[in-house]
């Protein structure tokens, strides 16, 4: 990926109030009622900007075969550049949210994981993103740090940092809240 630290680009959606001109047609987007809210919508081709939380995945990866580690991945980019998380990311069109949790894990870890169950789906305390977490182990691969990572490794449970976003967080306490959910 190229060096790209617009943080714009890397992770928000333009809030409503940014959308000037339509971007089918270009003409001036106007405000509108729909479904009761007010939205930027073109009265020249219909458009309406609909504002939505990005959906995205995450993955919590273990291993239990020596003793309880999990991998984590140190954040190249903003929000959070330089803290750590599970991998994950935005889903892509015509991806389910399985498919871009085993992506993300493979571009940012190098590890081809074997999803074993779903930890739950959480929004961000801003309500911009909604992310799902799985639950995986390795499968295959080299653990090596790609893409928007800068760094992944193993800790063991008790030793690891703790994570940049509370959405994570949460997910790891649901893991560790359910008991022997891995095995
Ligand atoms: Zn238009």
């Amino acid at each position: 990926m190229a060096d790209n630290t617009n943080e714009f680009v890397q992770w928000r959606h333009a809030p409503p109030n940014l959308w000037r001109y339509c971007p089918l047609c270009r003409a001036d987007l106007i405000d509108c009622c729909w479904d009761g809210k007010m939205r930027r919508y073109c009265s020249r081709c219909g458009f309406v900007y609909w504002e939505r939380p990005l959906p995205a995945a995450a993955v919590l990866i273990l291993d239990f075969s020596n003793s309880e580690e999990i991998v984590l991945v140190r954040r190249r980019y903003p929000p959070e550049a330089g803290h750590w998380t599970m991998p994950g990311g935005g889903i892509e069109a015509g991806e389910s949210a399985l498919q871009a949790a085993i992506r993300e894990a493979k571009e940012e870890t190098g590890l081809e994981i074997v999803v074993d169950g779903q930890l739950g789906t959480w929004s961000t305390p801003t309500g911009e993103t909604v992310i799902t977490f799985y639950f995986a182990h390795p499968g295959g691969g080299t653990l090596m740090a790609g893409t928007d990572a800068e760094e992944a490794r193993w800790f063991p449970l008790d030793m690891a940092p703790t994570l940049a976003f509370s959405t994570h967080r949460e997910a790891l306490e649901r893991y560790l809240s359910v008991p022997r959910m891995h095995q």
